[in-house]
């Protein structure tokens, strides 16, 4: 596998391709880490994806879980309440919504990976050209037209001008907004027409201050503006550009500094850490591979920050893409599963610009006339009081139990009891493919195991998956199925369990890598027939036709 780009999307393909054993090479342009200000924001589901990846343990203590987040007019006035909820939780497990510092993901995604056997990251090197050819001949073509060959030969320019050359099955473009990967390949990108400037400032308070509520976003036309946790310790400040604003020297600090001073921030109480002018954009990328290529994160897709989504989805991307590649690499999958990977991720990504558009167009309003209009418009909103925020919705068409309709909603992470202690329901089954059985009415649990016939059972397991019984309270009797060291019994200990299958009315789930439920079932056989309709749709016709959209 050869990866393009070390950011986080490209560090996490690179870590999650070598957890399953594949041999990984990063090419990265840069010598040093990427300086500037960008992602603050990490939502439930990413966390997850993290905690997956062995890097949520160390995240989480440099997170600040948001209690709410206010928008605000000029004159104070409410126009809308998004609710944290921190004391409810998630279908993940994690807080819908932590502030962090970019560069502590980056720092500890990049020594995951240093420890990683069968990744190796080679900073300093520029990707300029990639050639399709067979896996052990010479290159054959250009990528744009014949990129389905067997095999693709990276080029790159390394340190002191010399020539790196790298071989890969399959390449994944993690080079952010401006991909070689995505023009190489020749996919089309829809722009959907946003664009504003915005000057993004990153400040350390030398005393702590507790924000209340956490992140505010003033909706003044004077001057619109994001206050928000940057993390413990750390606040991060946007300010709009707006057209009377000098053509130089906005980005300047000076400039940083004079717009946080009505915040109480001035250089004799805090550091001035990052800061950085940007233009946002609202961008997305029609078809997600051309053969060989593929392309992940801000490569496909680009947002305004408003929502927080634009890493969010990069971090989606590579939980999507990775298990899929493990497939097709592996021989188990034909490679037209991998465009499953775009049409399952389009429509998230598309939600999620539209929502952070539509987020920017209350707050960049300009005309102050315009802002009452808004303002009048919202105010029955906020009176409504706080708002959760909002999930996206299921992925779109790929490998889905057909008309199921829990079909690609996430699966519940609670807490279970294992062993006599705690553990997160992922960590516990140690994440992959997951059959979960659960007895209703305190009866004695469903028996996922015991319910597969052997051929299946056989082939269930050699895909890596695993069966767990959840005991509604207290420990199930050992299964006596026929794949003793790929099974566990897990207690409800809190309930949710019960509640949950109860809501979905099956007793049985199977959860595919990514944590979304390939399907759900109830009755005798059905694990068995979920297992079956897996193997169909991994092996068979319904990828097929993806395939050919
Ligand atoms: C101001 C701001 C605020 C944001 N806030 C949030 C937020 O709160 N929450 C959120 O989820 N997202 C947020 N985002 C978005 C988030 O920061 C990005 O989506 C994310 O960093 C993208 O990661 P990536 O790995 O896809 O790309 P990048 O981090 O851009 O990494 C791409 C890498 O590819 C390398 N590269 C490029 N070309 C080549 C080449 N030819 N050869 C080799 N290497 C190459 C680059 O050097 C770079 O290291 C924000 C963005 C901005 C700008």
């Amino acid at each position: 596998m050869a990866v393009i780009g070390a950011g986080p999307v490209g560090l996490l393909t690179a870590l999650l391709l070598g957890r399953r054993g594949w041999q990984v090479e990063v090419l990265e342009r840069q010598a040093t880490a990427y300086g500037r200000p960008r992602a603050v924001h990490l939502d439930h589901e990413a966390a997850r994806i993290l905690q997956n990846a062995g890097i949520m343990d160390d995240l989480a203590p440099q997170t600040e879980v948001m209690d709410s987040y206010l928008w605000r007019n000029a004159d104070r006035t409410p126009l809308l309440w998004l609710d944290g909820a921190p004391e409810v939780p998630t279908v993940s497990g994690w807080p819908a919504s932590s502030m962090f510092h970019q560069p502590d993901l980056e720092r500890l995604l990049a020594e995951a990976v240093s420890r990683q056997p069968g990744v190796r990251v080679r900073t300093g090197h520029d990707v300029r050209d990639v050639m399709v050819g067979p896996v052990s001949g010479t290159a054959s073509g250009t990528a744009s037209g014949t990129a389905a060959g067997e095999s693709v030969s990276v080029r790159a320019d390394g340190p002191g001008g010399a020539s790196a050359q790298v071989r890969a099955r399959w390449v994944v473009g993690c080079d952010g907004a401006d991909s070689r990967i995505r023009q190489l390949a020749g996919l089309d990108v829809t722009d959907h027409h946003y664009q504003a400037q915005w000057l993004i400032v990153d400040v350390r308070p030398a005393e702590p201050v507790r924000w209340s509520p956490l992140n505010i976003q003033v909706c003044d036309p004077a001057r619109p503006t994001t206050a928000v946790s940057g993390g413990p310790e750390r606040r991060r400040f946007e300010f709009m550009r707006l057209p009377e604003d000098p053509q130089d020297g906005f980005d300047s600090p000076s400039t940083a500094w004079r717009l946080l001073e009505p915040w109480g921030l001035t250089p004799a109480n805090a550091v001035l850490e990052r800061h950085a002018l940007y233009t946002f954009g609202a961008r997305l990328v029609d078809r997600w591979r051309r053969g060989r290529l593929l392309v992940a994160g801000d490569a496909a897709h680009q947002m305004p920050p408003f929502a927080g989504q634009g890493l969010c989805s990069g971090l989606r991307d590579a939980a999507n893409l990775t298990w899929k590649l493990d497939l097709v690499l592996a021989g188990r999958a034909p490679e037209t599963l991998l465009d499953s990977y775009g049409t399952e991720r389009w429509s998230q990504v598309r939600t999620a610009i539209d929502f952070s558009v539509e987020l920017g167009k209350i707050i960049c309003v300009l005309d102050p006339a315009a802002a009452a209009v808004r303002d009048r418009d919202f105010a029955p909103i906020a009176e409504a009081g706080p708002m959760p925020l909002p999930d996206p919705p299921p992925p779109g068409p790929g490998v889905w139990l057909p008309g199921d309709p829990q079909a690609g909603h996430l699966a519940l992470q609670a807490p279970v009891g294992q062993d006599g202690s705690q553990a997160r329901l992922d960590d516990a089954t140690g994440g992959g493919w997951v059959l979960l059985g659960h007895g209703a009415d305190g009866s004695n649990g469903v028996d996922p195991v015991g319910d597969l016939p052997a051929e299946l059972a056989r082939w269930w397991a050699s895909l890596g998956g695993r069966c767990f019984q959840l005991a509604p309270d207290g420990p199930l009797e050992d299964s006596t199925g026929t794949l003793e060291d790929s099974t566990g019994t897990l207690q409800d200990s809190t309930g949710a369990y019960g509640r949950w299958f109860g809501a979905l009315e099956r007793d049985t789930v199977l959860i595919r890598p990514d944590f979304y439920l390939f399907g759900t079932a109830s009755g005798p056989g059905a694990a068995a027939g979920l297992v079956d309709a897996l193997r169909s749709a991994l092996e068979g016709e319904a990828i097929a036709a993806i395939g050919r959209e």
